[in-house]
């Protein structure tokens, strides 16, 4: 019975050896989380809490997405006792090949429970950015504190936290993309940036040579005296546009800095081209079709030559799609003023023909000369339509723009009456009031209405405020770029290690 006691007791702790031998990992023997795709962190011993490993994962798996930076975690209570602990750390890196091919930026962070040690082993391509130094503060700020308290998550997720925030800075995640190879797809080489802007530069230019060819020609001093309402939508939109790139210049200037249009890739050029070269094509539809307005006074002329004009309107659209809005405008208006050019009835129901008011003259003869004038000043539009024998005729009005802006005049009957406005008569001085009157004028005949006497208030003196304070100093702050580089060192198989 003794015996067996002995032999039961020689076999538990052989047992107990056996297991605890089974602690003391070798190189090969520590699990590979990325072979049993668990993510990055090996935790056999379960030194780690989940809630510790699930972060880690996340701050890893973030930061290659980010940066193609791989980085793994070891935590293991002992290993080989024939091993220093660089040795083994720097074994394991290789074997398992942290980091990847060519870039060469992988990190390991070891640890050694029972010894009391951990290491940083950094791929070549990362010594820049983490230097042993560098390494080794991060390892007195955030490991040793924690891990002398046995709290092993905090140390490491918070140590591994700072290292991923530093190389997500812009600056640094672009040193990081330099390290990688370039990719073989044509999307980030400079023959896609080239090849494209030159594309978008052909389609620009094809599509502008086409609108042009579409455009009649038409002499400055025309253009500018018969302005219209195309004419305003350029003028607003081109303010605008100028408003819009100036608000998000400063914005990009004061919000997100340089640092974010230094990490912008060349792939952007032809992009915002594109965008520019958009912008400029739908000015020029626009400036396009207020021509074709101003060289047609008949509506169903212009209506026909804008449609000219969109016969290649698949192009247009291809290389502005802004272009598409004001095509459905101007389809809009063409189909609620489409009725208006049905042929009219004359008394034997017979079809009537329309006078063409581009072609002929003749027009002159049935309008009046306050209809005229009210065509001109876009009061009222007329249409005249003949009967086939020319012995009658029609003619039927449509407002126009400014029909809201003018009035009867009782004089003459036109509706050129214009808006009430004050005429000095009079004018006001520092001591003296001055005279005017409230008066609506016709444009048609000169009849002057007037409503009212009016008395200009005495001219008073402002305050001086032109006195500028020039006392505010402007200091510019000078954006902290952070280039805090950690001291210089690199070494072959670089890292840092320290014990607590
Ligand atoms: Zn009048």
């Amino acid at each position: 019975m003794q015996k067996y006691h002995l032999l039961f007791s020689i076999l538990f702790c052989f047992l107990i050896q056996a297991g605890y031998a089974q602690n003391k990992y070798t190189v090969t023997e520590v699990p590979d989380p990325k072979a049993s795709g668990s993510g990055y962190v090996s935790n056999p011993d379960v030194i780690l809490s989940t809630a510790g490993v699930d972060s880690l994962n996340r701050t890893i798996t973030d930061l290659e997405q980010k940066t193609k930076v791989e980085m793994a975690v070891v935590v293991v209570n002992d290993f080989d006792a024939a091993q220093e602990e660089y040795d083994f750390a720097l074994q394991l890196f290789r074997q398992w090949g942290i980091g990847k091919s060519k870039a060469d930026n992988g990190l390991l962070l070891f640890i050694a429970v029972d010894r009391k040690q951990y290491r940083f082993i950094t791929g070549y391509g990362l010594e820049g950015l983490l230097p042993d130094a560098a390494l080794k503060r991060i390892g007195d700020h955030f490991l040793i504190p924690a891990f002398k308290k046995g709290d092993y998550s905090k140390g490491v997720v918070s140590a591994l936290s700072t290292i991923a925030a530093y190389l997500n800075q812009p600056g640094n995640r672009k040193e990081l993309s330099q390290l990688l190879p370039p990719d073989t797809g044509l999307r980030n080489s400079w023959l896609w940036t080239i090849g494209s802007t030159i594309l978008v530069i052909i389609l620009f230019t094809v599509v502008f040579l086409g609108i042009k060819k579409k455009t009649p020609e038409i002499s400055k001093s025309k253009a500018a005296a018969k302005t219209n309402g195309y004419d305003k939508t350029i003028g607003c939109g081109c303010g605008g546009l100028f408003m819009v790139f100036v608000a998000a210049g400063f914005i990009i200037g004061f919000t997100i800095g340089y640092d974010w249009v230094r990490s912008l890739d060349i792939n952007i050029i032809p992009i915002v081209l594109y965008v520019v070269l958009s912008i400029m094509l739908l000015s020029r539809y626009l400036n396009a079709i207020s021509v074709l307005r101003k060289t047609h006074q008949d509506d169903l002329n212009f209506n026909q030559a804008v449609k000219a004009l969109n016969r290649s309107s698949v192009f247009y659209l291809v290389a502005s799609p802004l272009i598409l809005i004001a095509m459905l405008f101007e389809a809009y208006r063409r189909n609620r003023s489409a009725s208006r050019f049905k042929p009219q009835l004359d008394s034997h129901d017979k079809e009537m023909s329309r006078v063409d008011r581009d072609q002929t003259a003749q027009a002159k003869s049935f309008l009046t000369k306050g209809q005229l004038k009210e065509e001109q000043l876009e009061v009222n539009h007329y249409d005249i339509w003949l009967s086939s024998d020319q012995a009658e005729h029609k003619i039927i009005n449509y407002p126009g723009s400014n029909f809201d802006d003018f009035t009867v005049c009782p004089e003459c009957n036109a509706r050129t009456l214009g808006k009430q406005r004050l005429v000095t008569l009079k004018k006001a001085t520092y001591t003296k009031e001055g005279e005017g009157k409230d008066i609506r004028i016709c444009e048609n005949c000169g009849y002057e209405e007037f409503i009212k006497a009016v008395v200009i208030a005495v001219l008073t003196r402002s305050n001086d405020s032109s006195s500028s304070d020039s006392g505010s100093s402007s200091s510019s702050s000078s954006s902290s770029s952070s280039s805090s580089s950690w001291g210089g060192g690199s070494s072959g198989g670089g890292g840092a290690g320290g014990s607590w």
